[in-house]
């Protein structure tokens, strides 16, 4: 029987502390596999530090390695749509370059595969390890998701995600600029099953997320998946529509009844700064889907590649 390959892919942005143990854990896992040949593909996404030199230096050692070198940093996101187009496995296993996704795991992973299922995502057992302010936006932000959105874009899913050949072939069909890779995940469909982990500790150097790009990549999450939002400032601009002309109606008769009085500064003036607020955030929110229409309208490339270790593609 020929064996299949197994891709382990790796998005790296400066992580030349992580490289080297990298490689040496995921080796020692992928060695081990009787049943399958497989390949290292670390995405470098730009990194500015020697991670580009140490995954040189061991691709010319050691042709299970392979490199894509982005030619610039695009982002975790984009790194792993690169990487889905340069994976050759007939199985891909998505790990963090600071080894967060333990490889050890694989194997168990591949049992799964072997049963059948197309994408077999780690999902953290808790997020005991975090602070209260992540873990309760978090959980706020997967319900609001969960009701604005149709697709069930799974909760506390991680990257951590082993996938079969046409489950890749699948997210390669997804090529839009601004990537909420989650929920192109649960876009695809097919058979998904669900292992429990507890991410390790980082290995080294320190995390690219802070809370501002966590918040973006939220954002990304909802105007890409829902058009809610657009419809909400529809609502909003009907509820206050309606409450302001009962109003008229409730002034004209006040008129017509005890006459006009020149009062009424304060009411007047809390009524303009409500409505200019509502169509100011109703813009805001049009202008969130325009700026992404603008971005997919001009076609860029998503990416583009300074060099690929392998044989070309
Ligand atoms: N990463 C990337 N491009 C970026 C930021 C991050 O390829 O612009 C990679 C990073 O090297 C790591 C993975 O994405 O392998 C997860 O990043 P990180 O550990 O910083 O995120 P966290 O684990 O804290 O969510
Ligand atoms: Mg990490």
């Amino acid at each position: 029987m020929k064996k299949q390959l197994l891709t382990a892919l790796v998005p790296a942005y400066n992580e030349e502390d992580c490289i080297y143990e990298l490689y040496n854990r995921v080796t020692n896992v992928l060695k081990g596999l009787k049943n399958y040949d497989y390949e290292i593909l670390v995405i470098n996404d730009g990194s500015k530090d020697n991670t580009l030199s140490i995954l040189e230096e061991l691709h010319a050692k050691d042709k299970h390695i392979e490199y894509v070198n982005l030619a610039r940093n695009y982002g975790k996101e984009t790194a792993m749509a690169a990487g889905f187009d340069y994976a050759k496995g007939d199985v891909v296993v998505i790990l963090d370059a600071d080894l967060q996704t333990p490889p050890e795991l694989i194997p168990e992973m591949l049992k799964y595969y072997e049963e059948g299922y197309d994408d077999v995502y780690g999902r953290r057992k808790s997020r005991d390890d975090e602070t209260f302010l992540k873990r309760f936006g978090t959980k706020l932000y997967y319900k609001a998701l969960q009701s604005l959105t149709r697709v069930d874009i799974l909760k506390n899913t991680s990257d951590f995600r082993m996938l079969s050949r046409r489950a890749v072939e699948a997210l390669k069909k997804y090529r839009e600029q601004r990537r909420y890779t989650k929920g192109i995940f649960a876009l695809i469909g097919f058979k998904k099953k669900e292992f429990l982990y507890m991410p390790a500790a980082r290995f080294a150097g320190k995390t690219k997320w802070n809370y501002l790009s966590l918040l973006n990549l939220a954002v990304e999450g909802i105007t890409s998946f829902s058009t809610f939002p657009l419809r909400l400032s529809s609502i909003l601009g009907f509820v206050t529509a309606l409450v302001g002309f009962i109003y008229i109606l409730f002034l004209v008769i006040k008129t017509l009844i005890f006459g006009a009085d020149i009062k009424g500064y304060p009411t007047l003036l809390s009524v303009i700064i409500f409505l200019g607020g509502i169509q100011l955030l109703s813009l805001g929110v049009i202008g969130e889907y325009l700026g992404r229409i603008f971005n997919e309208v001009k076609n860029r490339p998503l990416y583009l590649v300074e060099k690929y270790s392998g044989d070309n593609k």
